[in-house]
């Protein structure tokens, strides 16, 4: 098991990256795109800019990362350093929990209007694909690497088990954006214990009681435990925030300066 973990931690996240949207982008001409839309290439450029930044944002960020789960680890802070638990349990567990601390950074990035400026960023995008995955803002690391420093200290996962939670999680993040409609089955087979991707689109449906649902990004058991979980089926989806629904808001630096601007919330709560 130690060695399978290890082996795991000297995967390049990047690498990873570029495989998993390389075979996405595949799936969505293979399973054909339920969402069609023009300019494909230029939503894939401008969203793919959100990547470059977030990588140097990253990068400074994980300093913090590691030096802060280094020391509580190092100090044995958290709850498993009080039970003895074989290393594969202690992962599964390690990775339920740091799901858990996202799905609450999450709903406080929808229910603080601060935290939303930057979160919005990621719901802006009105035409849905494998590169949505990219879109986010760079400064929004603050809030999600700070879920998994948090999570990490609470419960007391060391940097091998964030690693593995990061190998675990990316094809999900990935999988959930692309630009297709999974059959029923999958969601009544899969959907019993994770978060589909037919289950994360309803997460960007512009109607607001869709857009507050479907939180966690591995499991279900976050939003069916607290009440958040919403189905709306694929072919009804209308993607993105009204008030960027226009060309001119979908460009990449126009995201980047939006958490700057004052925009107003435009509700679109026809079913
Ligand atoms: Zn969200
Ligand atoms: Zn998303």
């Amino acid at each position: 098991m130690e060695q399978i973990i290890n082996s795991i931690n000297t995967i390049n996240e990047n690498y990873l990256i570029v495989i998993l949207i390389a075979l996405f982008y595949s799936l969505e001409r293979l399973l054909g795109s339920p969402f069609k839309f023009d300019g494909r290439l230029n939503h894939f450029l401008h969203n793919f800019l959100f990547q470059i930044t977030f990588y140097f944002a990253n990068i400074a960020f994980a300093i913090v990362q590691v030096s802060i789960v280094s020391w509580s680890t190092e100090n044995e802070i958290g709850l498993f350093n009080w039970f003895d638990i074989p290393l594969w349990l202690k992962v599964i567990l390690g990775i339920m929990c740091l799901d858990f601390s996202s799905y609450w950074f999450h709903r406080l990035a929808h229910a603080s209007p601060l935290l939303w400026r930057l979160h919005r960023v990621h719901h802006s995008d009105t035409k849905m694909d494998t590169s949505t995955f990219f879109r986010g803002h760079p400064l929004e690391v603050l809030v999600f690497g700070t879920s998994s420093v948090v999570g990490c200290v609470v419960f007391g996962l060391d940097l091998t088990i964030l690693g593995v939670y990061f190998f675990v999680l990316l094809p999900f993040l990935v999988a959930q954006h692309a630009n297709f409609e999974l059959p029923d089955w999958t969601d009544k087979v899969f959907g019993k214990v994770f978060i589909t991707p037919n289950f994360h689109k309803v997460h960007h449906e512009q109607n607001q009681f869709y857009t507050d649902s479907n939180f966690a990004d591995i499991f279900i058991f976050w939003d069916k435990l607290f009440n958040t979980f919403k189905y709306l089926p694929v072919k009804d989806m209308r993607y993105g925030l009204k008030e960027f629904d226009n060309d001119k808001k979908q460009t990449f630096w126009y995201l980047l300066i939006s958490p700057f601007i004052n925009i107003e919330r435009q509700m679109n709560d026809k079913p």
